[in-house]
Formats: structure tokens, C-alpha cells, sequence
């Protein structure tokens, strides 16, 4: 029996481990000191209460012979395809309904997904990265470049046609940086993958933080992104679903490569290595797009956009770099004098007891730069950065 050896190639993640131990460490020495932590990357509020109501009503309905749900189609109850077909028709892009996949998360897609492709496939990956996109790669043994993401392109690199590639991810809101691409920078993107014939894998877990009309939720909003796009979302921060797991992937029928259809072979992959999400967890994500399930997740959303604009406004006052804080639950800084995010970490944790994310966990552009999310308390986040303010206006 032989291991696959690509394993070994996989960095062994310290990031989140680290910055436990370090703030286990800090608490036992200073156990007056009221930490806040503004590094979740986890929702924080509960489900709302149109979630909770369909799911309670469809616990129900598996109590009786009448209404019981056994196995459901792998790729999902049309219900829920035809809420989220809706919901796309908003912005203006028409699916059909062969064309969403529902899954138990846009994680596992964005691994299983790459079951479609050949080992010799050349990924692109920019970085800072959310770092799923990378190890999932270096289990398959598969050749990663890198493009930088960084001050100069404020974080929202551009294709560069002397570079080939067969793979590129794209994340918009961006995880960790928040950067958002606009219609002109994705349109380049698409014009490159169409040339190169490259498939984007586009990320659009943060969709639901755009409060810009003029920026683009979807990849499909862009003319032709169907020729070289899967697109993958998720209800974990759109609806808190983190702990209950439902997204959808969307697989475009115009998708063909090497005179194969990746629909089909996407659905064959389904059908054979997935039986479906639970029918009670997609009752409960088809009622996010009821009228009352709209408004409730809108409160949520709001929630956290006032933690980030707390934030933002912060750094605004000090003349602190960063990007995102706007359309995006995530606010990238730049630490202040050029300091090492590590050592940027240490200091706001022994001075002012504030968590953050350092940057460097994420990829060399983040060297310098650290991540604070807005997933905290109202409470919580205005006194992190009460805390933060007197700490750096001087
Ligand atoms: N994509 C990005 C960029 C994320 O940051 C996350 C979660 O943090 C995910 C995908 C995973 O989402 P899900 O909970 O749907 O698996």
C-alpha cells in the first residue's frame, strides 16, 4: 500500500493553533485582562427565525409516512433550485436549473470539484489566499503559481497574459484581504481564462456583504463568464448556516472542454460520491429567500456591517491603510511602521487585549498586513477599537 506522497508537501497550518496558544498563554498570565477577539471568521448569530420555523415544520414532516423524506436528489430539491434561480434573476442572470448543484458547503466543492480536472493542470492562486485553494492543489500533486495581491494593485491583481494557466480562483469579497473586484477587472479576468481556455473557480461565499450596486455578486454577471466559470457559494455567511452546512455550485451548461461537458461530469461525480443535503437543512436555506427570510438575514447581515464600519472608521481616523471594511465582513491593515504581523499581533494582544489574524498566515503579501473581521458584538468590536484607537493616536 503506497500513501499519496503529495501529503507530505502540505505545510503544517499553525496559524489559528498559534494564536490560540499565545492568547491561552497571555490570559493565564493577565487574568484581569477582558480580551476581545476580532479574529472570528465564524457568524456569531443565530439562525433566523424563518430558518428555524421551515426546519421545525420539516422535522415534522419526517415524523410522518405521508410527508417522510428518505434519500433526496443528489444535486438537490428543485424548491430550493428554483429560490436560488430567483435570486440570480435578480442580477440579471438566467440559470437553469440542471445548472445549480446544492451542497453541504462551498468547502467541500472547492475540493471536489477538482476530481474534474487532470493532474498537469498549472493552478493560479494569488496571495494572500484563503488557504483551502492552495492544499487542496498540493494534495493532487498539482503545479501552484502564485500572482501578488498587494498595496500596488490594492490587493485586486489583474491576469498577466504573459503567465499561462489552466486554473485560476478567484475569491470576490475577498477572504482575508476584503478587496472587491468591479465589472471591468473581473470582464479582464474572463477574457483571459477565454483565451488561455482556463476555468475560473470564482468564490463567492461573501456575495451578500455587496451593499454597491455597481459591483458584481456573480461571475455571470459578466458577458461570457459561462464559457470559463464554476461559481461557488455558500449560506454560512449569508444566513449564519456555518454550523447547519448548505451552498449551491453552479456549473454552467456551456462548460465544455476537450469535447467534454463539466455539467455532466459534475453531476456524475455527485451522483457517485454524494447522496444529497439533509431535506430538513435545504428546507431551512430555501426559506432565506422568503419575504420575512430576506429581511431577517438583512438584519444579521447589517449587524456585522455596523462591527466593520466601527472598524474602518477607526482606521480612517488614525490614517491607518487597509482595505475592505465595505461590501465585505473582513478589514485588511496595513501594520503600522512596517511592523511583522506577528509582532503587530503581539502587541495588540499584550498592550490593548485585542485579537486579530495575522496576516502572514495567509500568504508572504501578508507579511505586514492583519486581518480583523466585523463578527464580533456591537459591544465588543466599539470597545476593541475604543481600545485600539488610544493605543495608536499617538
Ligand atoms: N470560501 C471562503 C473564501 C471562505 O472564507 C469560507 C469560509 O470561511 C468558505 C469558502 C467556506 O464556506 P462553507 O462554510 O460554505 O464551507
Amino acid at each position: 500500500m503506497k500513501i499519496n506522497d503529495n501529503y507530505k508537501n502540505l505545510n503544517e497550518s499553525y496559524l489559528f493553533s498559534t494564536i490560540a496558544k499565545k492568547v491561552n498563554d497571555f490570559s493565564l498570565k493577565n487574568p484581569d485582562t477582558k480580551i476581545i477577539k476580532l479574529g472570528i471568521g465564524d457568524v456569531t448569530l443565530p439562525l433566523c427565525s424563518a430558518v428555524i420555523e421551515a426546519m421545525h415544520n420539516a422535522v415534522d414532516e419526517m415524523s410522518k409516512k405521508e410527508t417522510f423524506k428518505g434519500y433526496g436528489p443528489e444535486q438537490g430539491y428543485d424548491f430550493l433550485k428554483e429560490v436560488i434561480q430567483g435570486y440570480y434573476k435578480k442580477n440579471n442572470v438566467t440559470l437553469d436549473m440542471n445548472e445549480i448543484f446544492i451542497s453541504d458547503g462551498a468547502k467541500s466543492d472547492l475540493g471536489n470539484i477538482l476530481d474534474l480536472f487532470g493532474q498537469d493542470n498549472t493552478v493560479l492562486i494569488p496571495d494572500p489566499v484563503y488557504p483551502v485553494y492552495v492544499d487542496t492543489n498540493v494534495m493532487a500533486g498539482r503545479k501552484i503559481v502564485y500572482i501578488n495581491a498587494n498595496e500596488e494593485n490594492d490587493f485586486l491583481p489583474l491576469p498577466d497574459n504573459s503567465v499561462n494557466s489552466d486554473i485560476i480562483y478567484i475569491c470576490s469579497p475577498n477572504n482575508p484581504t476584503g478587496a472587491v473586484y468591479n465589472r471591468e477587472q473581473l470582464k479582464k479576468w474572463v477574457d483571459y481564462a477565454l483565451e488561455k481556455k482556463s476555468i475560473i473557480l470564482f468564490d463567492s461565499a461573501y456575495e451578500s456583504f455587496i451593499d454597491d450596486n455597481n459591483l458584481p455578486k456573480s461571475i455571470y454577471e459578466i458577458e461570457n463568464a459561462k464559457k470559463c466559470a464554476i461559481e461557488f457559494c455558500s449560506f454560512s455567511k449569508t444566513a449564519g448556516f456555518t454550523g447547519t452546512r448548505c451552498g449551491y455550485t453552479i456549473v454552467p451548461n456551456e462548460l465544455s472542454f476537450d469535447g467534454m461537458k463539466l455539467n455532466k461530469m459534475w453531476l456524475r461525480r455527485q451522483t457517485t460520491k454524494f447522496n444529497g443535503v439533509p431535506y430538513i437543512v435545504q428546507k431551512g436555506a430555501a426559506a432565506v429567500f422568503t419575504e420575512s427570510g430576506q429581511k431577517q438575514i438583512k438584519e444579521n447581515l447589517d449587524y456585522y456591517k455596523q462591527n466593520a464600519k466601527v472598524i474602518a472608521g477607526t482606521l480612517d481616523k488614525l490614517n491607518i491603510k487597509y482595505t475592505g471594511g465595505k461590501n465585505s465582513p473582513y478589514i485588511w491593515l496595513k501594520c503600522p511602521d512596517n511592523m511583522n504581523s506577528w509582532d503587530f499581533f503581539d502587541l495588540l494582544l499584550t498592550k490593548i487585549g485585542v485579537v486579530g489574524t495575522p496576516g502572514a498566515g495567509f500568504g508572504k503579501n501578508g507579511n505586514n498586513w492583519f486581518r480583523l473581521t466585523s463578527f464580533n458584538t456591537n459591544e465588543k468590536t466599539k470597545e476593541a477599537m475604543e481600545r485600539f484607537y488610544k493605543l495608536f493616536k499617538t
